[in-house]
């Protein structure tokens, strides 16, 4: 529950002593509530007072991290049901399934293969997240496997078993790699939090209903393990949709410490565009991590490409920084385009751009991240703008001839943009498809 600062200050020993560098306990306990100090600055209070604050003050739901600090995912600390209340915080962590019945080569060749699903879309650089690996035979067997996967990539491991034995010899060899162990119930739960605890590893607590799970992390607090994930294989999809969500719910609306934690689901299909969809569904509603076994590129990219537009802030669209960038060898005598700083604008403009291998200029005018036609109703992509954007990053200089060529949807403002720049105006293609063509045919 979260606390007010009346709430703290009566907690406060209230001699206003000034030891946290605040003039009273009152004005110390305000920016507490306001969670801009930590409660350690007061060296009066008492370890029940401390712990009491210290639990208040925890996020509703637990942020874990996992992987190596150059290949972290992280999971949790959301705060929001819904986007539109807030940005969501973490995106889903999409890992990819390996059985250690596969043969070393085809362990091995899958690796490389997920190693390889990286894609670059609106600047930024996408990728899977996890890599698991799935006991499905011996011990033995299964911790050969996690070090041949663990040797040839950098994505965080996941050790899918409930063997308590066989976890804590796979995790000997992850040493520093923050690996999550899948597979955690009421029955293994003892055995697997020495290792967890010893090694930094969080343990997947796996239950058919939320009071399992519940019961299964208070024993797992008990014993000392914070780091938990939450999995819940109840009744499908649609039941698994079902409780992902009343776990976010009752997390963050009724204070359930118990189920305070990230979520992760498994996909386990044959048919890729069944496991595609499926994984998608819990990338909307609520599945802080996804595990699938498919590994086409096109698989990867339909979840990737889901993952951004849903981790973005509604209220704050992709925007790059407005500028003149050159496209290729641009020169003297390369032709000039202007597009919005909207960041999936002038990514798609800028590839179209590639694409035609036609060096050109790209002007990105500010218009706070609105795209061509939006932009322009708003009267942020006007004659005015373009022209003082023009002046502003000195493209004249950079260009025998001014010729500027604005998108199709906006031709109607080419007489004035004409007159205010004194630039020659040339209307380019409504969609970004045609710029290729169109550059290609310029005279
Ligand atoms: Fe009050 Fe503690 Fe600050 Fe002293 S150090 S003023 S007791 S909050």
């Amino acid at each position: 529950m979260t606390l007010s600062g009346l709430d703290i200050y009566k907690l406060l020993p209230k001699t206003n002593c000034k030891d946290c560098g605040f003039p009273t306990c009152l004005a110390f306990a305000m920016q507490l509530a306001k969670k801009a100090v930590s409660i350690d600055k007061c060296p009066h209070v008492s370890p029940a007072v401390k712990a009491q604050l210290e639990a208040a003050s925890a996020p509703p739901i637990r942020q874990v991290s996992l992987g190596s600090e150059d290949a972290a995912v992280i999971a949790g600390n959301e705060t929001v049901l819904f986007r539109h209340e807030e940005k969501f915080r973490n995106p889903t962590g999409i890992g990819f399934i390996i059985d250690d019945s596969e043969s070393d080569e085809a362990i091995e060749k899958k690796v490389k293969r997920i190693n390889a699903l990286v894609f670059e879309r609106i600047g930024q650089t996408l990728g899977a997240g996890l890599i698991a690996v799935r006991q499905t035979r011996d011990a033995q067997r299964f911790c050969a496997a996690v070090k041949l996967v663990a040797v040839k990539t950098k994505l965080a491991p996941v050790l899918m078993t409930g063997d308590a034995a066989a976890a804590t010899e796979a995790l000997a060899l992850l040493k520093g790699r923050r690996p999550l162990v899948w597979g955690v119930n009421l029955s293994n739960a003892a055995a697997m939090a020495g290792p967890a605890k010893e090694h930094g590893a969080a343990l997947a607590v796996c239950g058919k209903d939320l009071e399992e799970l519940s019961a299964c992390t208070q024993e797992l607090n008990r014993l000392g393990v914070q780091d938990i994930v939450l999995d819940v294989a109840a009744g499908g999809e649609r039941g698994r949709i079902w409780e992902l969500t009343q776990i976010r719910r009752l997390a963050l609306k009724k204070s359930v410490r118990s189920l305070g934690y990230p979520t992760i689901a498994v996909v386990d299909r044959t048919d890729p565009y069944e496991e595609s969809l499926e994984a998608a569904t819990y990338i909307l509603k609520y599945g802080s991590i996804v595990l699938l076994r498919g590994t086409e590129p096109w698989q990867a990219l339909s979840l990737l490409t889901l993952r951004q537009n849903i981790f973005t802030d509604p209220q704050k669209p992709l925007q790059i920084e407005p500028n003149v960038y050159p496209i290729g060898q641009a020169g003297k005598d390369s032709p000039v385009l202007v597009t919005t700083n909207f960041s999936l604008s002038y990514y798609t403009v800028v590839g179209e751009v590639e694409a035609s291998k036609v060096p050109s200029y790209v002007i990105s005018v500010d218009t706070e991240g609105m795209s061509v036609l939006t932009a322009w109703a708003a009267e942020k992509f006007t004659p005015e703008k373009i022209s003082e954007s023009l002046a502003k990053f000195s493209v004249g200089e950079l260009v025998k001839q001014k010729r500027l060529i604005i998108p199709g949807y906006v031709a109607v403002m080419s007489g004035d943009l004409e007159e205010q720049s004194g630039w020659k105006i040339v209307v380019g293609p409504k969609e970004a498809a045609g710029i290729p063509s169109f550059l290609k045919n310029l005279q």
